[in-house]
This record gives C-alpha cells, sequence and structure tokens, in this order.
C-alpha cells in the first residue's frame, strides 16, 4: 500500500464498550449515539440462545424496532449481497452483527454495499475473542472453500463495538486461543512497519499510539493469557479474561490497522491455499506466522523462545503439523510461501526484499525450531 505523503493515520470505532452482560446495554448504548432504526440483527443459533433476549429486550426498550437475519456461514462476497439486499428491503438504519469475525466481516460488507456508512451505520457484537474484525474498518473475504479472496477497505468503522463478556465466556476455547494468536502477532509486525517506515492498513504512517497499544497488546496476552484460557474451562468472567478480551479485540483491532501488518499475517493467507488448513481458526495460522516472521526477520533467539514458550502454553500451534500440513511436502510448502508473498501482500512491508527462497527457509525453519521445543518439553516431563 502506497500513501500518498508521509502523513500520520490513526483510526478507531466510535465507541468501545466491553463487559459482563454488556448485551443488556445494548439499546441504551446505540441511542447515546443518536443511531437510527429499522435495525435488522444479523447472527446465527448459537448467539441468539444465548443473547437473543437480551438484545431484543434492550433494543424494544430503547425503542428500537427489529429484525433478525440468519447468517449463511462463509464471510463470501454473495453472503455480504444478500444480507445488503435484505438490509435495503427492511430500509434498516442500522446494522448490527452478533458472533464471530465472519459475520463481523460479511455485515460490514454489506453496510458498505448499502451506502458509505452515512446511509447505514453498523454495531459490531462479537460473542468470541478469536480476530481483530470487531474494531477495524477493514472486510477479510472468502470464496465459498473457505480459502482467502481479499481484502475491503470500508470507509467507517463501526459506530460501536460491544462485547459482552459472559458470552466470551461461554465460547469455545479453541476460538480464545485463536484470538491470543492473532493478537500477539499486531506487535511483532507493528514494529517491522515501524522500522520500515512502511505505511499501515490505512494508508499512512504510524502514530507513536499505535506502537504503544500493540505493545501493551503483547505484554497483556503474554501475562494474562494462560490464566484467560483456564478461566474458559469453568466459562468464568474474570479480570484475567477482561483483559485479554480488550487485548484480543480493541487493542489488537487498533494495534494492526494503525500500525500495520507484515510477515505473520501474510503467512496465514498463504497457509490458506491447503485446504488441510480449513478447520483451523485465523489465529492458527497467524501464529505459526509470527514464529516465521521472527526467524525470517532474524531476530534473537529468546524472542523466537517467548513465543514458543507462550504457543505451548496457551495451545497454539508450533509446527506445521499443527495445521495439518506436512513439512516435508515441498510443494505444500512452496504454494504456501509463494501465496504468502503475493503482490500485495503485507510481508513486502518488510525493510528488505524477501523472495520465496527466503520465505520457504524461515517456514521449515520456524517448523524445525517448534519441533525441537515440543521434543524438549516432551523429554523434560
Ligand atoms: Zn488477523
Amino acid at each position: 500500500m502506497s500513501g500518498s505523503n508521509n502523513l500520520k493515520v490513526f483510526s478507531s470505532p466510535e465507541r468501545y464498550v466491553q463487559g459482563r452482560n454488556a448485551t443488556h446495554q445494548l439499546g441504551n448504548e446505540m441511542k447515546k449515539l443518536a443511531m437510527k432504526g429499522p435495525v435488522v440483527v444479523v447472527t446465527t443459533a448459537t448467539p441468539k440462545k444465548l443473547l437473543g433476549e437480551a438484545w431484543t429486550t434492550s433494543l424494544k426498550d430503547a425503542g428500537y424496532e427489529h429484525t433478525e437475519l440468519l447468517f449463511g456461514g462463509t464471510c463470501t462476497a454473495a453472503e455480504a449481497q444478500r444480507i445488503a439486499d435484505h438490509a435495503v428491503t427492511q430500509n434498516a438504519k442500522t446494522l448490527v452483527a452478533f458472533g464471530g469475525g465472519q459475520i463481523i466481516d460479511a455485515v460490514r460488507a454489506a453496510v458498505g454495499l448499502v451506502g458509505d456508512g452515512s446511509v447505514c451505520e453498523f454495531v459490531s457484537c462479537p460473542t468470541v475473542a478469536s480476530t481483530d474484525a470487531p474494531c477495524s474498518a477493514l472486510c477479510v473475504m472468502y470464496h465459498e472453500d473457505h480459502s482467502f479472496h481479499e481484502y475491503r477497505f470500508m470507509c467507517r468503522h463501526p459506530t460501536l463495538v460491544l462485547v459482552d463478556t459472559t458470552a466470551v465466556a461461554k465460547s469455545p476455547v479453541r476460538m480464545l486461543v485463536g484470538g491470543l494468536g492473532d493478537a500477539l502477532a499486531t506487535y511483532y509486525e507493528a514494529r517491522t512497519v515501524h522500522e520500515a517506515h512502511a505505511d499501515n492498513f490505512l494508508g499512512g504512517k504510524q502514530t507513536e499510539t499505535a506502537i504503544a497499544l500493540s505493545k501493551l497488546c503483547c505484554d497483556i496476552l503474554l501475562e494474562d493469557g494462560p490464566a484467560a484460557v483456564e478461566s474458559l474451562y469453568c466459562q468464568a468472567v474474570t479480570p484475567a479474561l477482561e483483559r485479554v478480551v480488550e487485548a484480543n479485540t480493541l487493542l489488537s483491532g487498533l494495534g494492526f490497522e494503525s500500525g500495520g501488518l507484515c510477515v505473520a499475517h501474510s503467512v496465514h493467507n498463504g497457509l490458506t491455499s491447503q485446504k488441510e488448513t480449513a478447520t483451523y481458526t485465523h489465529g492458527q495460522k497467524v501464529a505459526f506466522g509470527i514464529l516465521t516472521q521472527l526467524i525470517l526477520e532474524g531476530r534473537p533467539r529468546e524472542e523466537l523462545d517467548t513465543v514458543l514458550e507462550f504457543n505451548h502454553k496457551v495451545g497454539l500451534p508450533l509446527v506445521l503439523s499443527g495445521l495439518g500440513v506436512d513439512v516435508s511436502s515441498e510443494k505444500a510448502v512452496c504454494e504456501i510461501a509463494e501465496r504468502s508473498l503475493a503482490p500485495g501482500e503485507s510481508a513486502h512491508n518488510e525493510p528488505f526484499e524477501v523472495t520465496v527462497d527466503m520465505m520457504v527457509d524461515a517456514i521449515r525453519a520456524a517448523d524445525q525450531a517448534g519441533a525441537k521445543f515440543l521434543k524438549e518439553k516432551e523429554v523434560s516431563k
């Protein structure tokens, strides 16, 4: 991405609300922002069962008319169009997404299809803390077969982001763990973009704010990540979980967009070229991407060890086989490397030219470092 000048740009949602039973405040929070109805809530069966009553009451009490639409399951161009068509039929002025990253991205894309964000506003209500989607203005679009399709940039951020931590505490552990991988990458990627004086996702240069938020995100995860994962096993909302939800959702969301992405996310996109990885979360793939990036950049060994230790503690992959890919398959590793270096990929934000050979070797060396780490853990048991 090339900015036309050296202006620093930082961007964010208008309001962020997080906490126990936050859904009960949805209508009130929308009212504070003078948002308009009718409202269309897009969701899936699980969030509806868990929170449907709460949002229905809250919207009604605040004087909003609302209808509901079930999400089709994958954030494709066709699905975004279907949601947009529905919104137009309902004359919706606000679209609310309750669910995971793909619902949020599909609804955001739909808002973009309806207008430029002034026709219809967007409320994002993540029920899992698994991706950077909730706070951003970016849509990650997929093909029907789950492979990566394209990024779409919206003019506007969500007007409101509302995170009910009671719902997150009941979400699958693997989703939170994926979020940890995605969020941990934020600092390592933003740091490289800073060093390279490259552009962030907003087509501008980094502010000090963006890099500071990324660092705070990383510090919280390393400190509280394992305890937050534990709290999910008993579905408890704890201070550690609250801090990690904020890191995964707000800090990581602002950090990646205003900080910029690099190799870790390109490796993620590369990994989606292998159909075996389709059942793994975004963050699980990004987590392996961090290891690849640190090796490619020749960072100190202790930094790699910190990430290996973290991945191991919280249950993120350390090796390619942890994502269903056979590292001995030259074809697979080559495809991943080639896809990760496609034109426009964030890997090109490195301050040096990255070749396919370099990427292949970094992937293989990351896998090797992960395998060695796991073997040593096994022996010391
Ligand atoms: Zn991500």
